[in-house]
């Protein structure tokens, strides 16, 4: 009987790890549930990234065939521009960032990155290129360097110890009795939302892509946290093409360009000033949040909306 349960016991352990280990890949992939229908096309080129151009050309999607998400929407992320999606909740925003992840393939139109159709690029390359700061980021039962570090295991210490400086976190780790070496996660110590945020960032200031979007990157913190986030996002985004999701509109009101998505269209764009001028969705939108409801993610549009 104990013969029996020895080994009973440690596949139950090697069962529970390999698929802890799964869940963790599939949370990492959250903003985006990878399916696996999208393939490399036969040829299919590695992207070498020039200044990061992201330009949306009419593209239509649906997740299935009965209800279109995205209408022919269009714009352009000059190299270095900062985009900034808005709109009510399931307007389409966060499907743009899983396009332009190519986890699906548009109906119509075309994602272009650098001018390249990204159909005609390998899946590798074109990520590689991408940094993502989630709205929940998931975190390795492992140590917080090996959290930060796993994306570039090639990283120096140096380059560890940077990025987690840049994302604000250092203080942070310091004051754990074991710095670098604490174990994170649901076995070690719990982060809180903001720290997990500047864990992500930490991370895509490792991998330094061309590419970065930010998925309400400042959606779980308080005001003091939040400054401090924005801060570090405000140093990853400066050299790159940014699109960041928002849901609180204070925190875009600098963006080169602001997109207004209702029910997958683009009804507005333009920069903060001129969209509140131009008195449209916008600009009802922002008044709502300035009336108190700034907390609250923007609600869905439709009818009383
Ligand atoms: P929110 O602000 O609430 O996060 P969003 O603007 O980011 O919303 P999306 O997540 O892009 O909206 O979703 C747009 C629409 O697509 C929603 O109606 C949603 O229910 C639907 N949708 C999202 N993911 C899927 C999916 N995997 N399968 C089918 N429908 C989906």
């Amino acid at each position: 009987m104990i013969q029996l349960f020895i080994p009973l016991n440690f596949l139950g352990f090697v069962y529970r790890e390999i698929r802890e280990a799964l869940i963790n890949i599939e949370r990492l992939f959250r903003l985006t549930e990878v399916p696996p229908r999208v393939v490399d096309r036969p040829g299919a080129k590695a992207l070498r990234p020039r200044g990061g151009e992201v330009r949306f050309e009419g593209v239509s999607f649906a997740y299935g065939p009965q209800r279109p998400i995205l209408k022919e929407v269009s714009f352009t992320v000059p190299p270095g521009g900062k985009l900034a999606i808005v709109g009510p909740s399931g307007a389409g925003k966060s499907t743009i960032a899983r396009l332009l992840f190519r986890f699906y393939d548009v109906d119509a139109g075309c994602i272009r990155v650098d001018g390249e159709d990204i159909r005609d690029l390998t899946q590798d390359s074109l990520r590689a290129a991408m940094g993502v700061v989630p709205q929940d980021t998931v975190l390795f039962n492992d140590t917080i360097y090996y959290n930060i570090a796993y994306g570039r295991p090639d990283a120096t210490p140096e380059a560890v110890h940077r990025a987690a400086r840049l994302a604000h976190l250092e203080g942070f780790i310091q004051s754990l009795p074991e710095g670098y070496d604490t174990l994170v996660g649901e076995r070690g110590l719990k982060l809180s939302g903001g720290e997990k945020q500047r864990i992500a960032i930490a991370r895509v200031l490792l991998k330094d892509p061309p590419l970065l979007v930010l998925d309400e990157a400042t959606s779980s913190l308080d005001s003091q946290a939040e400054r401090s986030i924005l801060e570090a996002l405000s140093e990853v985004a400066a050299q790159r093409t940014t699109l960041a999701i928002a849901h609180r509109l204070s925190t875009i009101r600098d963006a080169d360009n602001i997109l207004v998505l209702e029910q997958g269209r683009v009804v507005e764009q333009g920069r903060h000033e001129d969209l509140l001028t131009a008195g449209g969705l916008y600009a009802r939108l922002w008044h709502r949040q300035q009336a108190g409801a700034e907390e609250g993610p923007l609600p869905a549009s439709g009818p009383g909306a």
